[in-house]
C-alpha cells in the first residue's frame, strides 16, 4: 500500500469508529429524553436542627436554595432536632429544639413534608411515660405525619415510611406485618419509593455500622416484590452511601447538619464535614418508567 492509500485507509478507519462512536451516544441521549419526570423530591435527613452554631439561620439559607430546584415535596429522614434522647435532656430543651424547627421551616410551609422518626428525635427522659411529650407519639406530632410507619401513593408511585427506631435499627412485629401486607396490596409493578432513617443495607458497613440490625429479612421481603421497582433512602449515619442488592437500590443521603453544624474532627476531609460527607442534601428525580436519578449537593452554609 503507498502512503498516501495507507493514510486515506486509516483516516476510514478513524472516521467510522468516530462515527459510530457518535450514534450510540445519541441513542443513548435520546433513550434517556424518552423518559418523563413525573415528580422531583428534595431528600433532607439529619438535620438536628439546634438554636447553637447559628443552625437556624444556616439551616433557612440551605432551604431556600433547595426551592430553586423547583421540588414537588419533602421527604425527611429523621434525626430533625439535635437531640431530646439522652438522659439528660430537659423538657425545656426539648421544647426549645421543635421550637427552633418550627419556626426554620416556615418558609417551606406550602409544601408537604413527609417525615420519618429519628433516634434522636424522642424524649424519653420525660418523667412519666403518659407525659404527653414522651416518646414517639409526640413526635408524630410534631412532625404532622399519621403514625410513626405509614403509606401514601403519588402519580402512579407508592412511598413507604418506615420506623427503624425499634432495638437499635430494626423493624417491630407489628411494622413488619403491616409491611408485608402493604407492599401485598399494591398493584404489579408499581415503582416503590422507601424512606427509614438508618440504612437498610450499605456498603459503608466497614466504617461506622449503623444499619438496619434486620437487613436480611426485609431484603428478603423486597426479593418476594421484585416486580415493584423499589428504591430506598436513608441516613443516620451521615455518610453518603449507595448499595445496589438484587436491583434494589439504597440511597443513604448524608447529613444536613453534616457534622452536627460544628465544624468538624481530626478525620473531616473538610469543615463540617462527617468524614469524607459533605454536608448536603439530595434531588430525587422519579420518571415515568420507574426509573430513579438522586443526586446529592453538597451545601456551603
Ligand atoms: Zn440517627
Amino acid at each position: 500500500m503507498k502512503r498516501r492509500d495507507l493514510l486515506k485507509y486509516i483516516g476510514m478507519t478513524v472516521g467510522t469508529v468516530a462515527l459510530s462512536g457518535t450514534t450510540s451516544i445519541i441513542s443513548a441521549a435520546e433513550q434517556k429524553d424518552k423518559r418523563k419526570r413525573v415528580l422531583r423530591i428534595a431528600h433532607i435527613t439529619d438535620v438536628h436542627i439546634r438554636p447553637e452554631e447559628n443552625a437556624p439561620d444556616r439551616f433557612v439559607k440551605c432551604l431556600e436554595e433547595i426551592k430553586k430546584h423547583k421540588v414537588d415535596f419533602f421527604l425527611n429522614g429523621g434525626d430533625t432536632i439535635f437531640a431530646a434522647d439522652y438522659g439528660n435532656i430537659t423538657r425545656e430543651r426539648v421544647n426549645e429544639l421543635w421550637k427552633v424547627w418550627d419556626e426554620t421551616t416556615k418558609g417551606i410551609n406550602d409544601f408537604e413534608i413527609h417525615s420519618c422518626l429519628g433516634n434522636h428525635d424522642m424524649w424519653w427522659a420525660a418523667p412519666d411515660k403518659k407525659d404527653p411529650m414522651y416518646g414517639k407519639d409526640y413526635v408524630v406530632k410534631q412532625l404532622g405525619i399519621p403514625n410513626r410507619y405509614y403509606s401514601f401513593d403519588k402519580k402512579d408511585w407508592h412511598f413507604v415510611i418506615l420506623d427503624s427506631n425499634n432495638n437499635g435499627g430494626s423493624l417491630d412485629d407489628e411494622q413488619r406485618l403491616w409491611l408485608e401486607k402493604d407492599l401485598q396490596a399494591i398493584p404489579i409493578g408499581t415503582p416503590v419509593i422507601c424512606l427509614s432513617h438508618y440504612p437498610i443495607l450499605a456498603a459503608c458497613t466497614h466504617v461506622d455500622g449503623g444499619n438496619h440490625t434486620d437487613s436480611k429479612y426485609i431484603s428478603d421481603l423486597f426479593y418476594i416484590h421484585k416486580d415493584k421497582k423499589i428504591s430506598c433512602f436513608s441516613g443516620h449515619i451521615h455518610l453518603l452511601d449507595n448499595a445496589v442488592y438484587n436491583d434494589v437500590h439504597y440511597y443513604c443521603n448524608g447529613a444536613l447538619s453534616g457534622f452536627w453544624w460544628e465544624a468538624g474532627d481530626k478525620d473531616s476531609a473538610g469543615k463540617t464535614y462527617y468524614k469524607q460527607t459533605p454536608p448536603g442534601y439530595a434531588i430525587i428525580d422519579l420518571f415515568d418508567d420507574g426509573s430513579v436519578d438522586n443526586q446529592y449537593f453538597p451545601h456551603s452554609f
